[in-house]
Protein backbone atom coordinates (compact mmCIF):
# COMPACT_ATOMS: atom_id res chain seq x y z
CA UNK A 1 0.00 0.00 0.00
CA UNK A 2 1.50 2.81 -1.32
CA UNK A 3 1.60 6.18 1.19
CA UNK A 4 -0.03 8.93 -0.79
CA UNK A 5 -0.42 12.70 -0.99
CA UNK A 6 -3.07 14.51 0.94
CA UNK A 7 -5.09 16.76 0.06
CA UNK A 8 -4.93 20.26 1.33
CA UNK A 9 -7.82 20.55 3.47
CA UNK A 10 -8.46 24.07 2.23
CA UNK A 11 -7.62 26.57 -1.04
CA UNK A 12 -4.14 27.32 -1.53
CA UNK A 13 -5.15 31.27 -0.55
CA UNK A 14 -6.63 30.24 2.76
CA UNK A 15 -3.67 31.76 4.81
CA UNK A 16 -3.13 35.20 3.03
CA UNK A 17 -2.19 37.41 3.69
CA UNK A 18 0.35 35.31 6.14
CA UNK A 19 1.42 32.23 4.42
CA UNK A 20 1.22 33.19 0.52
CA UNK A 21 -0.58 31.03 -2.35
CA UNK A 22 2.60 30.53 -4.73
CA UNK A 23 4.44 29.25 -1.08
CA UNK A 24 1.32 27.03 -0.21
CA UNK A 25 1.56 25.29 -3.49
CA UNK A 26 4.78 24.72 -4.26
CA UNK A 27 5.24 23.51 -0.59
CA UNK A 28 2.53 20.94 -1.09
CA UNK A 29 2.15 19.94 -4.48
CA UNK A 30 6.15 19.44 -4.54
CA UNK A 31 7.94 19.72 -1.56
CA UNK A 32 5.55 17.53 0.36
CA UNK A 33 4.93 15.42 -2.76
CA UNK A 34 8.78 14.68 -2.80
CA UNK A 35 9.11 13.46 0.32
CA UNK A 36 6.11 10.66 -0.58
CA UNK A 37 7.60 9.81 -3.63
CA UNK A 38 10.84 9.16 -2.43
CA UNK A 39 9.51 7.36 0.87
CA UNK A 40 7.73 4.77 -1.56
CA UNK A 41 10.52 4.33 -3.83
CA UNK A 42 12.66 3.92 -0.51
CA UNK A 43 9.93 1.24 0.91
CA UNK A 44 9.95 -0.45 -2.86
CA UNK A 45 12.07 -3.89 -1.45
CA UNK A 46 11.38 -3.79 1.95
CA UNK A 47 9.98 -6.64 3.85
CA UNK A 48 6.56 -7.03 3.66
CA UNK A 49 5.99 -6.18 7.32
CA UNK A 50 7.72 -2.60 7.19
CA UNK A 51 5.54 -1.70 4.14
CA UNK A 52 2.68 -2.23 5.56
CA UNK A 53 3.51 0.27 8.11
CA UNK A 54 1.71 3.19 8.36
CA UNK A 55 4.32 6.53 8.14
CA UNK A 56 3.45 7.18 11.85
CA UNK A 57 4.48 3.54 12.80
CA UNK A 58 7.70 4.25 10.83
CA UNK A 59 9.47 7.17 12.31
CA UNK A 60 8.32 6.05 15.70
CA UNK A 61 10.04 2.58 15.25
CA UNK A 62 13.13 3.13 12.87
CA UNK A 63 15.11 0.72 14.24
CA UNK A 64 12.87 -2.17 12.44
CA UNK A 65 13.46 -0.39 8.74
CA UNK A 66 16.55 -2.34 7.67
CA UNK A 67 19.45 0.21 7.87
CA UNK A 68 19.97 0.64 3.83
CA UNK A 69 16.94 2.36 3.74
CA UNK A 70 16.60 3.68 7.25
CA UNK A 71 17.73 7.41 6.37
CA UNK A 72 15.35 7.62 3.57
CA UNK A 73 12.86 6.75 5.74
CA UNK A 74 13.45 8.75 8.72
CA UNK A 75 14.23 11.67 6.12
CA UNK A 76 11.07 11.44 3.73
CA UNK A 77 8.88 9.77 6.15
CA UNK A 78 9.50 12.46 8.71
CA UNK A 79 8.47 14.76 6.09
CA UNK A 80 5.57 13.02 5.28
CA UNK A 81 4.29 12.73 8.41
CA UNK A 82 5.72 16.30 9.61
CA UNK A 83 3.56 18.15 6.65
CA UNK A 84 0.64 15.99 6.73
CA UNK A 85 0.30 17.45 10.32
CA UNK A 86 1.21 21.00 9.44
CA UNK A 87 -1.54 21.62 6.84
CA UNK A 88 -4.17 20.43 9.36
CA UNK A 89 -2.75 22.55 11.82
CA UNK A 90 -3.30 25.84 10.09
CA UNK A 91 -6.23 28.28 9.56
CA UNK A 92 -6.93 31.50 9.89
CA UNK A 93 -9.26 32.75 12.69
CA UNK A 94 -9.14 30.16 15.53
CA UNK A 95 -9.48 31.54 19.13
CA UNK A 96 -6.44 31.44 21.09
CA UNK A 97 -7.08 28.83 24.21
CA UNK A 98 -8.08 30.99 27.12
CA UNK A 99 -10.28 28.62 28.97
CA UNK A 100 -10.05 24.48 29.42
CA UNK A 101 -7.43 21.66 29.61
CA UNK A 102 -4.62 23.09 27.05
CA UNK A 103 -4.91 26.81 28.51
CA UNK A 104 -4.39 25.31 31.60
CA UNK A 105 -1.08 23.15 30.58
CA UNK A 106 -0.09 26.06 28.34
CA UNK A 107 -0.19 28.34 32.07
CA UNK A 108 1.49 25.37 34.14
CA UNK A 109 4.53 25.11 32.07
CA UNK A 110 5.35 28.45 30.07
CA UNK A 111 3.20 31.37 32.89
CA UNK A 112 1.18 32.62 29.58
CA UNK A 113 0.32 31.92 26.18
CA UNK A 114 2.63 35.01 25.24
CA UNK A 115 5.39 33.18 26.93
CA UNK A 116 5.18 30.22 24.76
CA UNK A 117 5.14 31.75 21.67
CA UNK A 118 8.46 33.57 22.80
CA UNK A 119 9.68 30.00 23.56
CA UNK A 120 8.48 28.60 20.28
CA UNK A 121 9.91 31.74 18.53
CA UNK A 122 12.81 31.29 20.13
CA UNK A 123 13.75 27.05 19.04
CA UNK A 124 12.78 28.50 15.93
CA UNK A 125 14.93 31.43 15.23
CA UNK A 126 18.06 29.61 16.96
CA UNK A 127 17.89 25.84 14.88
CA UNK A 128 20.40 26.28 12.63
CA UNK A 129 20.11 25.25 8.85
CA UNK A 130 16.64 23.52 8.08
CA UNK A 131 14.33 22.12 10.28
CA UNK A 132 11.05 22.29 13.09
CA UNK A 133 9.99 23.60 16.15
CA UNK A 134 7.89 21.88 18.12
CA UNK A 135 5.15 21.82 21.37
CA UNK A 136 5.32 18.49 22.59
CA UNK A 137 3.33 16.44 25.04
CA UNK A 138 5.55 14.66 27.25
CA UNK A 139 4.38 12.77 30.27
CA UNK A 140 1.27 15.10 30.08
CA UNK A 141 3.05 18.21 30.23
CA UNK A 142 3.81 20.75 27.61
CA UNK A 143 7.66 21.38 26.35
CA UNK A 144 9.16 22.99 23.53
CA UNK A 145 11.53 21.48 21.64
CA UNK A 146 12.93 21.59 17.79
CA UNK A 147 14.96 19.10 15.77
CA UNK A 148 17.07 19.29 12.78
CA UNK A 149 15.62 18.20 8.61
CA UNK A 150 12.55 16.64 8.95
CA UNK A 151 13.04 14.48 12.37
CA UNK A 152 10.34 14.45 14.73
CA UNK A 153 9.94 14.19 17.84
CA UNK A 154 8.36 10.79 17.74
CA UNK A 155 11.50 9.09 16.76
CA UNK A 156 13.48 9.92 19.82
CA UNK A 157 10.52 9.30 22.44
CA UNK A 158 11.05 13.58 23.00
CA UNK A 159 7.38 13.96 22.86
CA UNK A 160 4.24 13.91 21.15
CA UNK A 161 4.14 16.79 18.96
CA UNK A 162 0.80 19.01 18.96
CA UNK A 163 1.93 22.04 17.09
CA UNK A 164 4.98 22.17 14.80
CA UNK A 165 6.46 24.82 13.35
CA UNK A 166 8.49 24.45 9.39
CA UNK A 167 11.64 26.24 9.72
CA UNK A 168 12.71 25.59 6.55
CA UNK A 169 13.49 28.23 4.13
CA UNK A 170 10.67 26.42 1.50
CA UNK A 171 7.94 27.44 3.91
CA UNK A 172 8.75 31.34 4.24
CA UNK A 173 11.12 32.47 1.62
CA UNK A 174 9.56 33.87 -1.17
CA UNK A 175 7.51 36.23 1.08
CA UNK A 176 10.09 37.00 3.91
CA UNK A 177 12.92 35.95 2.33
CA UNK A 178 15.74 35.78 5.25
CA UNK A 179 13.44 36.83 7.71
CA UNK A 180 12.95 33.76 9.63
CA UNK A 181 11.84 35.73 12.92
CA UNK A 182 9.27 37.79 10.53
CA UNK A 183 7.58 34.47 9.37
CA UNK A 184 7.24 32.87 13.18
CA UNK A 185 5.29 36.15 14.28
CA UNK A 186 3.34 35.96 11.52
CA UNK A 187 2.43 32.06 12.15
CA UNK A 188 0.48 32.96 15.04
CA UNK A 189 -2.25 34.29 12.77
CA UNK A 190 -2.73 30.77 11.02
CA UNK A 191 -2.57 28.34 13.80
CA UNK A 192 -5.39 26.55 14.18
CA UNK A 193 -5.81 26.43 18.16
CA UNK A 194 -8.73 23.95 17.58
CA UNK A 195 -6.52 20.99 16.17
CA UNK A 196 -4.22 21.77 18.50
CA UNK A 197 -6.82 21.39 21.19
CA UNK A 198 -8.33 18.19 19.97
CA UNK A 199 -4.15 16.98 19.49
CA UNK A 200 -3.79 17.67 23.39
CA UNK A 201 -6.79 16.07 24.37
CA UNK A 202 -5.52 12.87 22.66
CA UNK A 203 -1.95 13.31 23.90
MN1 LIG B 1 8.26 22.07 4.56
Amino acid sequence: MAHELPALPYPYEALEPYIDTATMQIHHDKHHQAYVTNLNNALKDAPAEVQAMSAVDLIKNLSKVPEAIRMAVRNNGGGHVNHTQFWEQLKVGTSEPTSGPLADAINSAFGSLAALKEALEKAGTTRFGSGWAWLVVKDGKLAVTSTPNQDNPLSDGSGAPILGIDVWEHAYYLKYQNKRPDYLKAFWSVVNWDDVAARFAAA
